[in-house]
């Protein structure tokens, strides 16, 4: 009995695996498909200067518009783009997306604003981003300093003569360079000072003011990021509360659904012509 029960445990156990790894392939493949069949697109979410009132940036997010299923987040895709090594083409396209967008706003007449990209792990350790970097801004025509690369903490822990190396290349061509989701990464204090970094962008998470611990977290961040000479933006922020203590904290920036959520460019545009 007790082995019968084991065999078809076992059997439930392969048939879910196959299950999955049927589903990763079906997935991997479909990712191949949105690449070529233009199914991605961008999104851009609106950061404010707190002191001026105007939009100063716009982050560029992801979105897989699939013909069948609709809008499919990136945290559902992201993951394995990432271990498939697929991340690298799609990344490529979005900078290059993100950066002629942004050209395109200038062009138009809006006040120049500063487009955040997101990278991951992969995508920064490619020998030949900077290179790839430079390429895109000479072929679209965005000035650099219109560029920020967002970074994780998790990838601030390996490498790190690489990485200082890659970040200061990044900072010489004139590209800012931040840390997303701050604070729950494995933050060491040693590479703040060590990395060029020249933003921080605090997770959403410590922004539940009604924790008494959160509104000392977000405190300290802002005036540390102060003290090392680094701009410091909130991510995440949805109620009047949150908005109203970060400007009495002097936080530089905010970003979130108080402002806006992610638009497309269409939509984006009709908000940065009538707010700034
Ligand atoms: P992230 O870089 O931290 O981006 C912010 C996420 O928070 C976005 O989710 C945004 O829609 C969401 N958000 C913005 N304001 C608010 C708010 O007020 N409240 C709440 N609850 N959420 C808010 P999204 O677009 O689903 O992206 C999720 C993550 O996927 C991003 O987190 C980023 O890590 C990753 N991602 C997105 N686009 C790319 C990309 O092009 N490349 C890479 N490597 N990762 C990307
Ligand atoms: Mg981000
Ligand atoms: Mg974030
Ligand atoms: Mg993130």
């Amino acid at each position: 009995v007790i082995k019968e029960k084991h065999r078809n445990n076992y059997k439930l156990f392969e048939s879910s695996i196959s299950e999955n790894f049927k589903s990763m392939l079906t997935m991997e493949s479909e990712l191949r498909k949105a690449l070529s069949k233009d199914q991605f697109e961008v999104h851009y979410q609106p950061q404010k200067n707190l002191k001026t009132g105007k939009i100063i940036g716009m982050e560029a997010l992801l979105r897989w518009n699939h013909p069948e299923k609709g809008y499919i987040p990136p945290l559902d895709f992201i993951s394995l783009a990432e271990k498939t090594g697929l991340i690298i083409e799609i990344g490529d396209w979005v900078i290059k997306e993100a950066c002629i967008q942004n050209k395109t706003w200038q062009d138009n007449g809006y006040t120049p604003a500063v487009v955040s990209v997101n990278l991951s792990a992969k995508q920064f350790h490619q020998k030949s981003l900077v290179e790839k970097i430079t390429s895109i801004l000479e072929e679209t025509g965005l000035a650099p300093e219109y560029l920020e690369l967002e970074l994780t903490e998790s990838m601030a822990m390996t490498n790190e003569d690489y990485i200082l190396a890659t970040m200061q290349r990044l900072r010489q061509l004139g590209v800012w360079v931040s840390i997303d989701d701050f604070g729950t990464g494995y933050s060491s204090l040693k590479y703040l000072s060590l990395f060029p970094v020249t933003k921080l962008k605090i997770d959403k998470m410590f922004m539940d003011g009604t924790q008494k611990q959160n509104r000392a977290i977000v405190k300290s961040i802002i005036h540390m990021s102060h003290s090392l000479n680094m701009k410091v933006i909130a991510e995440g922020v949805e109620t009047i509360e949150q908005l109203t203590f970060l400007e009495e904290e002097k936080c530089d920036e905010m970003q979130g659904f108080f402002l806006s959520k992610p638009l497309p460019p269409e939509q984006f545009s009709k908000l940065f012509a009538t707010s700034n």
